[in-house]
Formats: structure tokens, sequence, C-alpha cells
């Protein structure tokens, strides 16, 4: 378990970039993923003046634009070689937006937030193209989605040269001067799945949840765990109803219901990022590493 607790009131947020089950990062690779992290803040921070919402919608979207990361552009493909992007939304006034197994909107989470906005739904799964133009979104081919280094997994996973990698999806979580909180998650799952099969990331309450005056978690790792343990809503729960600070809430949530399961043989892994409603911020994890950003008196730190 690997824990970053910093305390910083006023506005503020964290963005994540997966937690893996490969060492921490070192060299050429931990640089190319440190600046691809500061860009995402940076975009999330620009925007944290208009609203969390905002912020968490801008910071992921830059990730997803991004193919170093499992979310739009460059998602892991499943076995039929093909990108489903699962993203959720939530304000912390309790409305979602969530899409799964969407094909054609370019940013997925721009999606789930127009199905937050403009719709009345909180879940939709594969979108038609025409929807998302009439939203106004961009649109993008299949081939846009896919890319070598991802084929080329594939191919090892496939063939029995490589487990299967996790994770990469990617999340944000802020709060903003007025004390509100947003939660944002995109994936493209993970390597060589069912078609259709759907992980945590865009179910409400299992990999993204808000709540104004509690707080704000996004969720990465061995999605069917995070599922069967409702671990972002658990961080809520425990605060709320037990009256834990939200780091011990982060840390009971990933032990007793991530840990606890098992993925195959091995226990299960993943992390989470989470920011209370006025000063406590985590980031955490029961997995190798985690790609994350988050502010410390005036800098950003990072995690490869
Ligand atoms: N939780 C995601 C899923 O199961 C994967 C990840 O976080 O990398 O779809």
């Amino acid at each position: 378990m690997t824990s970053h607790v910093v305390d910083q009131p006023g506005p503020t947020l964290i963005i994540h970039g997966g937690a893996g089950n490969v060492p921490s990062r070192t060299g050429e690779e931990a640089e190319t993923f440190r600046r691809s992290l500061r860009q995402a803040f940076a975009a999330g921070q620009r925007a944290l003046d208009v609203s969390a919402c905002d912020a968490v919608i801008a910071a992921v979207t830059a990730m997803e634009d991004d193919p170093l990361f499992n979310a739009g552009r460059g998602g892991v493909l499943t076995a039929n070689g093909t990108v489903e992007t699962d993203a959720a939304v939530m304000t912390g006034d309790g409305h979602a937006g969530a899409v799964c197994c969407s094909r054609h909107a370019r940013n997925p989470i721009q999606l789930a937030h127009k199905v937050l906005t403009d719709s009345p739904h909180v879940l939709l799964c594969d979108p038609p193209e025409q929807v998302c133009q009439d939203w106004g979104l961009e649109v993008a081919p299949p081939e846009y989605f896919v890319t070598q280094a991802r084929r080329d997994q594939l191919e090892r996973v496939l063939a029995g040269r490589q487990h299967a990698p996790k994770h990469g999806t990617v999340g944000a979580v802020a709060r903003d001067r007025h004390g509100h909180l947003a939660a944002a998650t995109s994936t493209g799952g993970i390597v060589a799945s069912s078609q259709g099969r759907i992980g945590d990331s865009p179910v409400i309450g299992a990999g993204t949840f808000a709540r104004n005056g509690v707080v704000a978690v996004s969720c990465t790792g061995d999605g069917e765990a995070f599922l069967q343990g409702v671990v972002a809503h658990e961080v809520d729960a425990q605060m709320r109803l037990a009256g834990q600070t939200v780091d011990r809430a982060a840390l009971g949530a990933l032990t007793d219901e991530v840990s606890s399961r098992l993925t195959g043989h091995a226990p299960a892994t993943g992390g989470l990022i989470a920011i209370d409603s006025c000063e406590r911020l985590v980031v955490c994890h029961v997995s190798a590493s985690m790609l994350a950003a988050w502010p410390d008196h005036g800098e950003v730190l990072t995690s490869v």
C-alpha cells in the first residue's frame, strides 16, 4: 500500500493515469509520463477557475488525446482488435453522466458530460454517431483510436508472450473555490477483453463518485473488484457514516474491498485519488505503481 496525503485547502485538483502492475518507471520513460501528467494537470488547473466540473473534464480530455494513456486515442484493444471506451463524470450536487462501449466520440468524457447536461439519463451504452454529432461533439473513425503500440500489445498478449498489462485508465477529482467537488474517469478497459465488457470506470459509485461536503473519488485497477466492492462509494460511506478522514477511508476501501478479492489467483490491485470538501487530498494504491499528479505547497508532484 502506498499513499500520498497532502493538506491543501481551497481550489485544487488531482489527476491519475492509471495504477499498474509494472514497477515504477525510470529514465526517459518516466520523464515522458511526467511531462504528459503535468500537461494534463495544467489543463485542469486552468479550468478550475470556472468550476470543479470543468477542471476534471479538461484534465481528462487532455489525457484522452494523449496516446500514452489507456483512454480515448490509444485505449487498449478488445480481443477483436477494437477500442471500446467507457467514461463517467459526477458533480458533487449529485448529478452524473456516463457512457460505456462508446466508439464514436473523440473524447468519451465530453460525451459523458453531455449525458449529464443534455439528457434525462445517467448511463448510455454505445451512443450512435448521430447522437454525438447532434450534441456538437467531435467524432472520429475507428482507426483514430487504434495505435500501432496497442496492436503490438494485443498481439503479444494473445500469443501468450505478455501478461495482459494493467491498467492505464485516467481520472481527475477537483474542489473549486466554492468548495464544490467533481470526479471524472475515462478508460479503454482491459486488454483482450470480450467485446461489451464494462469495468468500474463508468459505473457511478464503483469507479467514480462525488458528493459535496464529503468527497470526490476516481478509481483505477481491476475493474471487476472495484465494481463488486463499490469502492468509490465506499470511501464516501466511510467518511459520511463512520466519520473517517479521506486518507483512512481510501486506505480502508482499497484494503477491504480490493486486496481482499481475487483476480485469477492473485489479490486484485488498483488505486484511487480522492479529495475532501475542505483540505485533504490523497493518492493511494495497492498496485506496484500508479501514475498521478497532485499539488503540494505550490509544487506539482508526480508519481510514475
Ligand atoms: N478499471 C478499469 C477497468 O476495469 C481498468 C483500469 O483502471 O485500468 O476497465
